[in-house]
């Protein structure tokens, strides 16, 4: 379980709010903390979602925008990374569980489902936003439950795919989500993109997380083999970016509960291990800030009154106001937040950027009105960032482990993966099964009649010849052609335009 860009900060924020609002005074995390986890990129300290999920997936350190591809080498290089490999495909414990231990394999994120982490445990690119490549390879990885965001990704051929499978589609449709209780994969959508935030959500309309993780765990859990589900909190990370505490607060608080729900499930199960760990910290969240004199002689209520009358994001406050006859600012801001705003603010939100009402105002600075919500907001509080971007300290590590074979300590990001393939009984290594599914084509079918068809520039087909036999290999799939004929691949097949090279099983050439 991941949640995205959870800095300490957040969960000591969300527990003392918890507490100010009657909630109890523990997280559902706390009893299971047992350490921190040191993540980042294979050349820069602070990390990224793509390259340290995909860390947390393969085991192998990457570069910015790598998505569970092994590496370029760089000058900064923090330990040293195998040139040689360089854009090889590196195979993933969800590809690892499924292919050798049967079992079955989830996802459930409240991003668009192609975003960085959930892709870095089921696609490889170097790049995490070339969609392209990315959503058709989620699709043809055959995932038992992918629930999340992103209806724009579904293309017809993905839609093809799911149908073909015996995968259930729901679409924007929660209650039947909820109530499906066959015995078949299932992707359940909802949003052309990311889901709303969760403090902004219609719960009538979308599922929460803890929802998803219900319904994940009740589908994964018939297979008697097993199975392997990634939780992402996806927009801790987002509203850390935005300095947005009570979304911050509130979208961790929804995690938690996911994590309310796993525990539950695993202590019953007993045959569950669960790690949960940031894949980097963000925004550094501090309870008390510079601004903000004597802060140790703050009360509870002096702390947390104000940020606990904020219902609602800033962004979802900025989209209402868009909308808003500039009379009506004042009271539309109080009603959704609790504060009374200054006549001077009132001018800054009505010079925002992006604020279009302009038979009433000018547009005057280059600050858009979410941003200056944020500022409002903070100017009543005494929280703290030293940024509105990734930071590089460790963070928090939680497990559970039926024997109590649990990781403690210290831990790098390597080390989760390693926990990873231990605890899933896996008999080689990712490495091994990386050499096995990802061999450059002019290797596997060394000697024969290989040529790439790019008639459709973003799925190259790689065309294999020898004598009669024909194969037609198209990227991003697991579906190839042998004289015409479908057959099943057993993993996805990568192409990298950099070396103009499709990754795939070596054992492809024995079709031929
Ligand atoms: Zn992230």
């Amino acid at each position: 379980m991941i949640p995205d860009g959870t800095s300490i900060g957040v969960y000591s924020a969300a527990r003392w709010f918890k507490y100010y609002n009657g909630m109890g005074d523990r997280l559902h995390v706390d009893p299971y903390l047992t350490g921190t986890v040191t993540s980042f990129s294979s050349n820069a300290p602070i990390g990224d979602s793509a390259p340290t999920g995909s860390t947390y997936a393969t085991g192998v350190l990457q570069q910015i925008g790598n998505v569970a591809i092994y590496p370029e080498a760089s000058e900064n290089d923090l330990y040293p990374v195998d040139a040689s490999r360089t854009w090889q495909p590196a195979a993933t414990i969800l590809e690892a569980v499924k292919m050798e231990k049967n079992k079955s394999v989830g996802l459930v994120v409240t991003s668009e489902f192609a975003h960085a982490t959930p892709a870095d445990f089921s696609a490889h690119h170097y790049k995490r936003n070339q969609y392209k490549a990315i959503a058709p390879q989620m699709a043809y990885q055959n995932l038992d439950v992918m629930f999340g965001g992103g209806n724009r990704h579904i293309t017809p051929d993905i839609r093809t795919h799911l149908t073909r499978t015996g995968t259930t589609l729901i679409q924007d449709n929660k209650n039947e989500l909820l109530n499906y209780n066959g015995n078949g994969k299932v992707w359940g959508l909802f949003q052309e993109g990311a889901l709303p935030y969760n403090i902004d959500r219609n719960p009538e309309k979308i599922p929460s997380l803890a929802e998803m993780t219900n319904k994940a765990l009740e589908i994964l859990s018939k297979n008697p083999n097993g199975f392997f589900l990634m939780v992402e909190g996806s927009q801790v990370d987002w509203a850390a970016h935005a300095n947005d505490v009570a979304t911050i607060i509130d979208e961790y608080l929804a995690f938690d509960e996911a994590v309310g729900k796993v525990m539950a499930f695993a202590e019953k199960d007993g045959n569950t291990a669960v790690v949960i760990m940031s894949d980097h910290g963000n925004s550094g969240l501090s309870i008390g800030s510079r601004e903000c004199a004597g802060a140790s002689k703050l009360s509870l209520e002096e702390l947390f009154g104000a940020v606990s009358k904020i219902k609602i994001s800033a962004s979802g406050l900025e989209s209402i106001l868009i909308e808003t006859k500039p009379e009506a600012f004042k009271t539309v801001f109080k009603q959704y937040t609790g504060i009374d705003i200054t006549d001077e603010e009132l001018a800054m939100l009505h010079s925002s950027k992006n604020y279009k009402e302009s038979d009433y105002t000018q547009v005057g600075t280059s600050e858009n009105l979410a941003h200056n919500i944020v500022k409002i907001m903070n100017a009543r509080s005494c929280f703290g960032f030293t940024s509105g971007s990734h930071t590089g300290e460790e963070v928090l590590m939680a497990a559970y482990h039926p024997q109590g074979d649990v990781p403690r300590g210290n831990m790098r990001s390597i080390e989760i993966n390693q926990y990873l393939q231990k605890v899933s009984g896996l008999e080689s290594s990712l490495e091994e099964l990386s050499d096995r599914i990802f061999v450059k084509h002019n290797e596997v079918f060394k000697g024969m009649n290989c040529s790439i068809n790019r008639d459709n520039p973003d799925i190259p087909v790689l065309m294999v010849k020898k004598g009669r036999n024909r194969l037609e290999i198209p990227a991003f799939s697991s579906v190839a052609k042998k004289n015409g004929k479908p057959f099943d691949i057993g993993s996805v097949v990568v192409y990298i335009d950099k070396n103009e090279t499709f990754y795939l099983p070596v054992s492809l050439a024995d079709m031929l």
